[in-house]
């Protein structure tokens, strides 16, 4: 948001005006957010095109199966047309707390929950709000719950793709994405375009889609019975071009653990809906991690002489240096550099200094080979003498054809 690191958010910079608080009062409210925000890694928001699918379930679903991993998670609900998770999560009759700035997250095992549920005396309350008044107690929630540091914050959405789901989007700023949750049927199906296309839209990126109910867990012998086709959830996802994270079948234990008043969390390891969710969390952290450049990025050392391979890696004038795209098998840069004095055993921990992960030589001596084992640096012996380049090109196209190791002396 900032025009450069030393704007204070006062002035009238051109690039942040847009963003400039009005008053002193809305640059604290700013820098609240900013530090609120700035706290929580993951902010995944859970959307479904329509009511009915199951959404808040699924969020405290994934609120439960991170937790169970260690993570440190916040589950929001501003659901404000019916918001479920109070009840599945027995805190019905839980009364709110502030510290007189922030208001207090209830705790459920290690899960900070926040629900509008905790502001509405009966269900009836929600449909008196009108729409700026949404908006605004929208916001507040984003913004005025003491969360602490978090590993994800999960929030459960308004369904659709009206105004609701829009403010919270905008509040939240910067939400690594959304988990879109849908059920089999072919209508259902139809919804989730309408939200994959709002995530669009909004350039918010679409973390995967949930086929929720996908089957039924018959409570007798607990196997996934399908009372409707399921499937084509993640055809849908193919044919949209987003992830598919996962089918979750309806399970009595979850929805008996809710009507008991029985925290629903203590029974979770039980459930077959637990087991489903093992896995979606698994492939959920992988597309909210997507590897940085540079830790794509790879180095590859050739010793060279005369400008080709060197056969002797222990004798060669100098090294070509690759950096190297391994999942699109182009080299980026090539550097030359020339090795330190020769001394036994210095060269590998050079070039493993170096940040080099590949060594492609002729023949490399039995200590060398050791220690660059030692350090986690793949060793190459065998190469012909050729163009570094075209050796390099060969390696990572899984062409390249090795003869003996030539010098091992
Ligand atoms: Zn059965
Ligand atoms: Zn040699």
């Amino acid at each position: 948001m900032s025009c450069n690191e030393n704007c204070d958010g006062k002035h009238e910079c051109g690039s942040c005006a847009a963003n400039s608080p009005q008053s002193v009062d809305e640059f604290m409210e700013m820098m609240n957010r900013e530090e609120t925000l700035r706290r929580i890694k993951h902010k995944i928001v859970v959307l479904s095109g329509k009511g009915g699918v199951g959404k808040s379930t699924v969020a405290v679903n994934l609120a439960v199966s991170l937790g169970l991993n260690g993570s440190r998670v916040g589950l929001l609900d501003v659901d404000i047309h019916g918001p479920s998770i109070p009840k599945m999560l027995n805190l019905d009759n839980h009364v709110l707390e502030s510290d007189g700035v922030k208001m207090t997250p209830a705790q459920v095992g290690n899960i900070k929950v926040m629900s509008i549920g905790f502001l509405l005396k009966s269900e009836d309350n929600a449909v008196i709000w009108r729409g700026p008044m949404k908006a605004g107690v929208i916001k507040q929630f984003v913004e005025e719950v003491d969360w602490g540091d978090l590993d994800y914050l999960i929030v459960d959405c308004p369904p659709g793709t009206g105004d609701e789901p829009l403010s919270v989007i905008q509040t939240l700023q910067g939400a690594d994405g959304a988990v879109v949750v849908t059920t089999p049927q072919d209508l259902a199906l139809a919804d989730v375009r309408k939200s994959i296309r709002f995530c669009e839209q909004l350039e918010l990126p679409v973390l995967g889609v949930i086929e929720n109910m996908s089957g039924f867990v018959c409570p007798h012998c607990g196997e996934v019975v399908n009372v409707f086709k399921s499937g084509g959830g993640e055809q849908m996802a193919i044919e949209m071009g987003v992830p598919f994270l996962g089918r979750v079948p309806l399970d009595p234990i979850v929805v008996s653990a809710g009507d008991d008043g029985t925290p629903y969390i203590y029974k979770y390891g039980d459930s077959t809906a637990a087991k489903a969710f093992e896995s979606i969390v698994d492939t959920l952290n992988e597309n909210l991690t997507p590897k940085s450049k540079e830790e794509q990025k790879m180095l590859i050392a050739l010793p060279t002489s005369d400008g080709q391979l060197c056969m002797h890696f222990g004798h060669c004038e100098k090294f070509a240096i690759f950096e190297v795209d391994p999942d699109e098998n182009r080299i980026i840069a090539k550097t030359i550099l020339i090795p330190p004095p020769h001394e036994p055993g210095l060269l590998p921990k050079w070039l493993h200094g170096e940040g080099v992960s590949v060594v492609i030589a002729g023949g490399m001596g039995q200590h060398a080979q050791e220690l660059f084992s030692q350090s986690g640096v793949k060793v190459i012996t065998g190469a012909q003498p050729a163009e570094p380049e075209s050796v390099v090109m060969a390696y990572l196209n899984g062409t390249l054809e090795t003869g003996e190791n030539v010098c091992d002396h």
